[in-house]
């Protein structure tokens, strides 16, 4: 079987890192990565690469740094380009960004299969870019790998009972591949020395949706927030670039380790030795209750609902005082982190088999 994966942002390239080490023990199976370039930083993109050996991707097509039309069309193009010579069986993409919704759409439109992991996920906010991405690339793929409950429950709702694809709850990649790498990051991580972390307490922070950082209100409410937090706690802010250029160096205070992007193992390490997770980041969110670490979520909904459901995770929006609120509550709090969520690490294999069974499925919908 020939599978085409296309991948471009950061968090893609650790969910495909995940599938393509379960995809490499089948014999029978091919992957050709296709990066479309979304994210092309070093430490966005070639880092991870490099530390989860992910397989060198087979074209690169380099488009970044313009809006959404431009950069989904062109990614539209060259991607078909590549799906007319390569002729694959399926083509696999992950999550919600440009990327997926042009890799999905190319291969339709040729009559590839399109397999799409971390279907069913939904804000129910159509203001998010990712909610628009996420929803269309749904409905146009033949397998929908859910990572929980309620993503199958969202699509069922949705009226996915009636098409022709296939529905199947997977659990969720991230969690295979926060288990294993976090085996292995301790090692390559030299991290928490030059920060001079270690026996420190520390909130953890990531800044970069366009919620926030295109809306100066909610961005100067946040850092507000987080120059309180810092009196009480140390912060740690690896700053997405787009967070970056908009914050002026003397917006935080010095208490606030602000740093480039960090790498994954990096990521894992910090997240191993945080008090708590400030963020509104998705993957972020998950992470932190697969490190059993309280999480404050910077946005006024999430995807995983299960969640906030559970106590783990508490919605703050980009409200100053309720951002520090929950800081404190969410500190205090001690929640049952044995809960199985996202699979345990099982959701790769899971995924392979689907992908394999491809085509010769017909259409189900299953919990
Ligand atoms: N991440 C990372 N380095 C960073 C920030 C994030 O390795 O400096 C990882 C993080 O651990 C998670 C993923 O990137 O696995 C999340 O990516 P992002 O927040 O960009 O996207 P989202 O999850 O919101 O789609």
């Amino acid at each position: 079987m020939k599978l085409v994966t296309v991948v471009g942002a950061r968090p893609q390239f650790i969910k495909a890192a995940a599938v393509s080490r379960e995809i490499a023990q089948h014999s029978d199976m091919q992957e050709l990565i296709v990066h479309t370039g979304q994210h092309f930083d070093s430490n966005m993109s070639d880092i991870f690469f490099e530390e989860m050996r992910i397989p060198r991707p087979q074209y690169r097509l380099d488009i970044h740094s313009m809006g959404h039309g431009a950069m989904t069309g062109r990614m539209l193009e060259g991607i078909e380009g590549i799906l007319a010579d390569e002729k694959p069986d399926a083509v696999v993409v992950y999550g919600d960004t440009n990327s997926t919704l042009a890799g999905a759409l190319a291969a339709k439109k040729l009559h590839v299969s399109v397999a799409h992991v971390e279907a069913g996920l939904r804000s129910f906010n159509m203001t998010m870019p990712e909610e628009i991405n996420r929803i269309l690339t749904d409905r146009i793929s033949d397998l929908l790998l859910c990572p929980t409950d309620n993503a199958v429950l969202n699509l069922r709702r949705e009226g996915y009972g009636d098409f022709p694809c296939t529905v199947l709850k997977t659990g969720d990649v991230m969690q295979d591949a926060a288990l294993f790498y976090s085996a292995i990051s301790a090692k390559a991580s030299t991290l928490l020395e030059r920060l001079d972390l270690h026996g420190e307490p520390y909130a953890l922070c990531t800044v970069h949706r366009a919620e926030n950082t295109d809306s100066p209100e909610r961005l100067d409410a946040i850092v507000a927030a987080l120059n309180t937090i810092a009196a009480s706690m140390r912060v740690v802010l690896p700053l997405h670039p787009r967070t970056a250029a908009l914050l002026p160096r003397d917006a935080l205070v010095e208490r606030i380790a602000r740093i480039d992007p960090v790498g994954y193992f990096d990521m894992l390490e910090l997240l191993k030795h945080t008090n708590i997770v400030l963020t509104d980041s998705g993957g972020l969110q998950k992470e932190a209750f697969f490190f059993a670490k309280p999480c404050v979520t910077l946005r006024d909904e999430t995807e995983w609902v299960e969640l906030v459901e559970g106590g783990y995770n508490a919605l703050a929006g980009a409200n100053a005082e309720t951002i520090v609120s929950s800081f404190s509550t969410m500190l205090g709090r001690r929640p049952d982190f044995d809960q199985d969520l996202y699979g345990r690490g099982s959701a790769s294999g899971k995924i392979v088999e689907a992908l394999k069974r491809l085509g010769t499925d017909g259409r189900s919908i299953a919990r």
